[in-house]
């Protein structure tokens, strides 16, 4: 199953601890950072599928990393949910223009905030939940591993189950190399991006034996995109 990972950016260790704990025990991956600097060099190396935010952190707010975090490229899109103590509509406001997805106001339940964890991945990461996902007949059912189209499966590995997973949740759209490997890999430093072109070969072999390799389409000086239109000349 997909494991989504979660950056959790809170100072308190205590409150730290317990979301980390009750994360974890959901499924999650987690990593803790207790300042912006900190979560700053954790999203410089992996970029998570989510990041829990404190707003009240020593040194810089987490407001100031959630807008600055919005206003580059890479991590402009980052599902972001803010936590506070401060539960009034114009520190929510504040929240949600300085680009945050959701705001929690301590003390929050678990429930709740697993809830609304599930609601921003839902609608910005859908690779990272684990529901079937089908496209042009194509069907990956993240929770059993199997890739299928009418009723024959498609044997994958697992970076190609993580790869079809990313592009069948983000259908149509064109992705760079360096966005699949920040996505996909998790790694956008170390990785080279012709590991992008090898395992997008690796892929469309397998998809051949169900007559969808056209499906990923590369795309001229941009990067790979998953199409049901497989009427499109690939290149
Ligand atoms: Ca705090």
């Amino acid at each position: 199953m997909t494991l989504a990972s979660v950056l959790v950016v809170e100072d308190e260790s205590a409150i730290a601890e317990l979301i980390s704990l009750n994360l974890r025990h959901a499924g999650y991956e987690v990593t803790l950072a207790s300042s912006a600097d900190q979560a700053e060099l954790a999203i410089s190396k992996v970029l998570p599928d989510l990041v829990l935010l404190d707003w009240m952190l020593p040194g810089e707010s987490g407001l100031s990393l959630a807008k600055r975090l919005r206003s580059q490229e890479r991590t402009k899109s980052l599902p972001i949910i803010m936590l506070t103590a401060r539960g009034e509509e114009v520190d929510r406001v504040a929240g949600l223009d300085a680009g945050a997805d959701d705001y929690i106001a301590k003390p929050f339940s678990t429930n709740e905030l697993m809830a609304r964890i599930r609601a921003v991945l839902r609608r910005k990461a859908p690779e990272a939940l684990d529901t079937v996902v089908e496209v042009g007949g194509l069907r990956l059912d993240p929770s059993t591993r199997r890739v299928s189209r009418a009723g024959q499966e498609v044997k994958v590995g697992p970076t190609e189950f993580r790869l079809l997973h990313f592009l069948m949740t983000h259908p149509e759209r064109v992705h760079s190399r360096a966005q699949l490997l920040d996505r996909v890999w998790g790694d956008h430093v170390f990785i080279e991006e012709r590991t992008v072109d090898v395992h997008v070969k690796r892929l469309r072999e397998a998809l051949s034996t169900v007559q969808c390799s056209s499906m990923i389409e590369t795309v001229r000086g941009a990067g790979y995109r998953l199409t049901q239109h497989t009427q499109t000349t690939t290149s």
